[in-house]
């Protein structure tokens, strides 16, 4: 009696009845099997929905779930594993009160997975609980499946920035929704169009829209035409971030062009170390190397035009950081000045920020957060690189979920 309660709380299991404990010879050595099955009031249930129903057959037999290593030693716990006929999901597997429906795992090894997967690199990850990248993604979709199923993530949204992510190559995206006043990622899903961006506000609903006070968004003409129709009461504005991802854009072009230039002209020596300033050129002042600074120094000295466009990406992250009526008159100078600038590419983005002034004003304006949605981007752009591994775009969804989304379970045994 006593060995049996000592043995679920070693397997973190409740509800669970623990027949034996025996080690079985394995390919690194030995593993755990604790043979199991669920107590009396937890037989019998449908897998699906957990409601009481009658018995239909044995199912495959026995079956193994791998649960939490015990010290050093793998762990499997070993059930029947029959089948119950549901009145609404039919035939299905019976529920065990130690696993997921559908899973292989124990529900403790899939919540410290997740919160691994959360916390710390998947290579680590993988190492530490001697998990495949596959198995990793599977339990990460189930987790957050469940943790979204019990909570409404769509409440009490009043300010909204929308965003389309490429992951792979080859024009997949996903549009992913974020809170402004949270930071938090409230939907995602695969698509970049106007009926991707319906079923968000389908799931939302026509009352909670209307309550919807600002959304934010890049310049992409069918979000700001879904906007208008399912939420006419919100300000729109255009996320700061892409505005300057323009400047930065045109800056690289204009070095580009100069660099060809140089190439084919013969200047190797000149090309190459204007090669070398890219990313002296490309990141904010604050951020730069002390060599960096040097450059950036040496293309004030040699290059004007280069130094202009630089002074022109700026200037122009100058305008979002100032914000309000002072953001107002240092964007009326920028214009001026990339107007007559002599870059092409500079006055064509002067042309671009023109046809957006409207909802670039209200971004002054309203001042939603860009230092959070930004940071919500960048780190789904990160993931999408990291997610190499993961075959859909479902899994990278939910890994979302999981580190933007406020959807990480708890380490079993700890609140
Ligand atoms: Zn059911």
């Amino acid at each position: 009696m006593r060995a049996a309660r000592v043995w679920r709380s070693l397997l973190g299991v409740e509800h669970t009845v623990v027949e034996g404990v025996d080690l079985e010879p394995d390919r690194d050595g030995e593993v755990l099997v604790a043979r199991v099955r669920p107590s009396r009031s937890r037989a019998g249930l449908c897998g699906r929905c957990g409601c009481r129903c009658p018995g239909y057959d044995a199912g495959a037999g026995r079956r193994r779930w791998r649960g939490l290593d015990v010290g050093t030693t793998r762990v499997y716990l070993e059930a029947d594993a029959p089948r119950v006929c549901c009145a609404e999901h039919g035939v299905t597997g019976a529920a065990v009160p130690w696993a997921r429906h559908g899973s292989r795992f124990t529900a403790g090894f899939e919540d410290t997975c997740a919160w691994l997967a959360c916390s710390t690199a998947l290579s680590v990850l993988s190492v530490l609980l001697r998990v495949s990248w596959r198995s990793v993604a599977a339990i990460v979709v189930r987790v957050v499946a469940e943790a979204a199923g019990r909570r409404d993530r769509l409440a009490g949204l009043r300010r909204i920035g929308i965003d389309e992510i490429s992951y792979r190559k080859g024009q997949r995206y996903l549009l992913a929704v974020v809170d402004h006043d949270t930071g938090r990622l409230v939907w995602a899903a695969k698509g970049r169009n106007a009926a991707t961006l319906r079923g968000f506000f389908d799931a939302l609903g026509p009352e909670r829209s209307s309550q919807l006070t600002h959304v934010s968004a890049d310049g992409a003409e069918w979000i700001h035409r879904v906007v208008a129709e399912r939420a006419p009461h919100a300000v729109t504005c255009l996320d700061a971030f892409h505005v300057v991802a323009w400047a930065t854009a045109a800056l690289d072009a204009v070095r580009r062009g100069m660099w060809n230039q140089l190439r084919g002209a013969g200047q190797t020596t000149e090309a190459t170390a204007l090669k070398g300033t890219r990313w002296a050129l490309l990141k904010n002042p604050s951020n730069q190397t002390g060599s960096q600074r040097s450059s950036v120094a040496s293309i004030a000295k040699l290059n004007a035009p280069l130094y202009r466009a630089y002074l022109l990406k700026e200037q122009l992250r100058a305008v979002f950081e100032t914000k309000g009526q002072r953001g107002h008159q240092l964007l009326a100078g920028w214009l001026s000045w990339a107007r007559r600038c002599r870059l092409p590419e500079f006055v064509d983005l002067a042309r671009t920020i023109t046809r957006f002034l409207p909802l670039i004003r209200n971004t002054l304006d309203h001042g939603l957060s860009n230092a959070r949605s930004e940071a919500t981007n960048t780190h789904l752009r990160l993931l999408t690189r990291r997610a190499y591994g993961y075959h859909s775009p479902n899994a990278l969804i939910a890994m979302a979920g999981l580190t933007r989304g406020g959807l990480c379970p708890n380490l079993p045994g700890r609140s």
